[in-house]
Order: C-alpha cells, then sequence, then structure tokens
C-alpha cells in the first residue's frame, strides 16, 4: 500500500464511522444523514406515497356542496309502500336528470315569418318535454 494513502483511508473511516454514529440522530446534516437513508432505501424500499384521506375529501365536497345528499330512504323495516316507493323514485330521479322542466310554451323558431307545423310531445304528466318543428 502506497504510503500517501494512509491519511486518505483514515479520512474515509473517520468519516464512515461519523455517518454511522451522527448521521443516524434526528436532524442530522444530510451530508453525514444520506449514507443511512441511501441504506434504508435500499433494504425497506421506496418510502410508502401517503394515501388520500376518502373520507375528509368526502367530508369537503358535502361541505362544498360539490355532491348531491343522499337519497331519501324511508323503510319501516318490512319494506315500503308504493307511495313511499314513488316518492324515493323521484327524488332519485330529481337527483339524477335534475328537475323535470317543461318545454316553453310559446313558438320558438327563429326563420322569419315561418308558419310551419309544430308536434308538441307530452309526457304522461302532460308535461311538454319536445316541440317538433318543420319549416
Ligand atoms: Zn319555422
Amino acid at each position: 500500500m502506497p504510503l500517501p494513502l494512509i491519511p486518505v483511508l483514515l479520512l474515509e473511516l473517520l468519516y464512515a464511522v461519523a455517518c454511522v454514529t451522527v448521521g443516524t440522530r434526528p436532524g442530522a446534516s444530510l451530508w453525514l444523514r444520506w449514507p443511512t437513508l441511501t441504506w434504508e432505501r435500499m433494504v425497506h424500499g421506496p418510502a410508502p406515497k401517503p394515501r388520500p384521506n376518502y373520507a375528509r375529501i368526502a367530508y369537503l365536497e358535502q361541505e362544498l356542496g360539490l355532491v348531491d345528499p343522499e337519497p331519501v330512504r324511508k323503510s319501516s323495516g318490512l319494506g315500503i309502500s308504493a307511495a313511499e316507493a314513488q316518492a324515493n323514485l323521484a327524488a332519485n330521479l330529481n337527483r339524477i336528470f335534475g328537475p323535470e322542466r317543461a318545454v316553453r310554451a310559446d313558438k320558438v323558431c327563429l326563420v322569419k315569418g315561418c308558419d310551419g307545423p309544430t308536434t308538441e310531445i307530452r309526457n304522461w304528466d302532460g308535461v311538454l318535454r319536445r316541440r317538433l318543428h318543420q319549416h
């Protein structure tokens, strides 16, 4: 072994001892801590990613009004009556599709002086749902 390498090897040995002793303490500087971090990553793999807090996300979405409230559920334990089922169905349909809106009653045609036939389509409740117009 060449004689000039002995001080270099001694410095490397001192650095290794410092890394093992001081570098493992919390708050150690990175130049003493990096061998421990590298070793931990090699042995245990990368640190697990933090999982999203779905309960908190749902709570915040509800607080901000980004989600609709839970559908109406009424139950006596033995099933529900036809009226309750119809109310639940209406509530769920309103929740999914929005409130039922009728088409405007007045004639809508952008062609000036058009007098074409108009066919109205109504649902079973008599609400005007669509108007078909031909020019
Ligand atoms: Zn028209």
